[in-house]
């Protein structure tokens, strides 16, 4: 039998939301297992935890086994190698994502050239989705449920 195909879906995902949910049922069409690595963030300051950001991602995925989150706190090559990975899954919007982006995969690829990012294009849906500004409606009182998985409404609620 030919071994699972598997790429790594990094990120903060504070909070989590569908356009994220969006990449990684996408991605799952591709490849058989997603391992979502939560990172840190050393130069953002976290509004979720660590471990509240771990958990939620746990219960959202609870029933899908070829979806499996773990934190990591170094490069992401590092990890891609450590664990033979070979794929970085990245989420693309209209909206500025694109520089970025591109020069995050062209040094990933220059720091470990058997590491390739596969770019999916955001759904229409998400185009304007991003955690940072669903955290500002959040803070703001505004209403987030179209934008964020209920689990993690409440995990937001905890800390406001
Ligand atoms: P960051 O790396 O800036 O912390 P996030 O944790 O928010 O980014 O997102 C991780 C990945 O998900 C990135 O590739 C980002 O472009 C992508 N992403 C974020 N929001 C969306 C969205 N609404 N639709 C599609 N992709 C998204």
């Amino acid at each position: 039998m030919k071994n699972k195909s598997v790429a790594l879906y990094a990120g903060s995902f504070d909070p989590f939301t569908y356009g994220h949910q969006d990449i990684v049922a996408r991605a799952l069409t591709i490849f058989d297992q997603i391992i979502i690595l939560v990172a840190k963030s050393p130069r953002k300051t976290a509004f979720l935890s660590l471990e509240s950001r771990i958990d939620g991602l746990k219960t959202i995925y609870a029933k899908n086994k070829n979806v499996q989150i773990f934190s990591w706190d170094g490069l992401v090559v590092d990890y891609a190698k450590k664990n033979n990975i070979k794929h970085i899954i990245r989420g693309l919007r209209p909206t500025g994502d694109f520089d970025n982006e591109f020069q995050m995969a062209s040094m990933n690829r220059d720091l470990n050239k058997n590491i390739d990012t596969v770019f999916l294009a955001a759904g229409p849906d998400y185009f304007h989705l991003s955690s940072s500004l669903v955290r500002e409606i959040f803070y703001h009182g505004g209403n987030i449920a179209k934008y964020v998985p209920d689990h993690f409404i409440q995990l937001m609620r905890k800390i406001k």
